[in-house]
């Protein structure tokens, strides 16, 4: 039997350890908002690697977005190096998860295992895939121990809430600078012969319409700020949507009504504010003298974030053109450039061949409709050899009775452990890797 057919089998064998692992991770409930629970999770996976051979760094992302010392930003990098020098694979897992919700028939912080599958908060997205990376690289550590390069397990905080205390905190720090990590794998859920390359740009920003206070029983004597939103709305349905429906990408992203641009109104709110649930009386009649709208608007590799910028205010200068009194303020809030792994990069075809091997079939290529922590890896972290891949259906994350599948789970881990294989080995360890005890 050659190496990887025993890294394959010893995987297999430890089957029962994966699902145990990721039971007892949705056991340390993690909740996000508020983040609860960071310091134990990494200290739950710091007493399991240490053994093993890692090198376990707790951090905390003292000062980052969302840090209090009610509720501090813990991260672990875990990093076991090989017997000679070569590069660093890193697999990066969000510990995280988000609130429970209605819904649920089992406990969601048990980690009940039923049927082949692990059920929890967080049993998708993404515990079992960090389960998946932490067993892969045991297996590999234990039968290839005279690897070449390093490997690296991190478990980071807050990517449900956009990652400013975990994985952009940890790249501020140059933990995924090139010269320390050569290729990342993101373990998120989104199938066992899926690959994710990246996803669509993202850019908030908050509109507002000016008006003229006045009593409502003569609005002419005011100017309403909703009836000039109104027309902006009219605007977007009859010729801003309709455009950016004509903008269609290459970039294979999923599901297919994301292939093009999108925009979401996410909230509207003009006039007075929602008077207390425990006030009895009337609203005062008023003209609105203010309406904001805050916009989500989804872009494309195709495009640049100054003209995505730039057609909608275009669009609202048009309006103002046309609508007497009409004047408007518009605000950012929030952006994240598109980012896209190259098909041909290093770790996009180590991970492709495993599939291949472990499932017998090609992989599909994918691209994410939101953003997950590949953005900071890219930007801040100048790191272009990434990509999400692990076990799970993206459709269960944040949902009720959320699941991952045990067999899903260890086909994933016999991937991870065979793209290391491949990342890792030299000619002299395949030739002399140990044999399971
Ligand atoms: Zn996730």
């Amino acid at each position: 039997m050659d190496l990887a057919e025993r890294l394959l089998e010893e995987v297999a064998a430890r089957r029962d350890e994966v699902a145990a692992l990721t039971r007892d991770l949705i056991r340390i409930p993690t909740l996000n908002p508020p983040g609860r629970y960071y310091r134990e999770i990494c200290e739950f996976l710091s007493d399991r690697l240490s053994p093993r051979g890692f090198a376990c760094e707790l951090l905390r992302a003292e000062g980052a977005l969302g840090d209090s010392d009610r509720y501090p930003r813990w991260n672990l990098v875990a990093r076991r190096e090989g017997d000679e020098a070569g590069p660093c694979v890193h697999f990066n897992s969000h510990i995280d998860v988000v609130e429970v919700g209605q819904g649920w028939t089992v406990d969601p912080f048990e980690g009940l295992i039923r049927d082949g599958r692990v059920y929890g908060r967080g049993a998708c997205d993404m515990k079992g895939g960090l389960a998946a990376s932490v067993v892969a690289a045991e297996v590999f550590v234990d039968l290839v121990p005279g690897f070449a390069g390093a490997i690296e397990i991190s478990g980071t905080a807050d990517e449900e809430t956009g990652g400013y205390g975990g994985v952009a905190f940890l790249a501020e720090k140059g933990y995924f600078a090139p010269e320390r990590v050569q290729h990342v794998i993101i373990p998120e859920p989104l199938n066992k012969d899926r690959i994710c390359l990246g996803h669509r740009g993202v850019w908030w920003a908050e509109v507002e319409t000016h008006g003229r206070i006045g009593h409502g029983s003569m609005p002419f004597l005011g100017d309403s700020a909703i009836r000039h939103m109104g027309a902006v709305l009219t605007e977007m349905e009859e010729r801003f949507y309709p455009a950016l429906a004509e903008k269609r990408t290459d970039m294979p992203v999923v599901p297919e009504g994301a292939k093009q641009s999108t925009l979401n109104i996410n909230s509207i709110h003009g006039g007075q504010d929602e008077l207390p649930a425990d006030f009895t009386g009337f609203p005062a009649p008023v003209v609105a003298d203010s309406c904001r709208m805050i916009i989500d608007r989804r872009f494309l590799i195709e495009e640049n974030l100054a003209e995505v910028k730039a057609e909608f205010t275009h669009m609202l200068e048009g309006v103002k053109a046309r609508r007497p009194g009409f004047s408007y303020d518009i605000n950012d809030m929030h952006e994240v450039i598109p980012t896209m792994t190259d098909r041909d990069a290093p770790v996009v075809t180590a991970v492709s061949r495993a599939i291949g091997t472990v499932l017998d079939k090609d992989p599909v290529y994918v691209v994410s409709p939101g953003t997950y922590d590949q953005k900071h890896i890219d930007r801040i972290g100048r790191m272009k050899n990434c990509i999400a891949y692990g076990p799970g259906i993206l459709d269960l994350a944040h949902q009720p009775d959320e699941w991952v599948g045990i067999d899903d789970m260890v086909q994933s881990a016999q991937v991870m452990a065979l793209a290391l294989l491949d990342l890792l080995s030299t000619e002299k360890n395949v030739a002399t890797g140990r044999s399971p005890k």
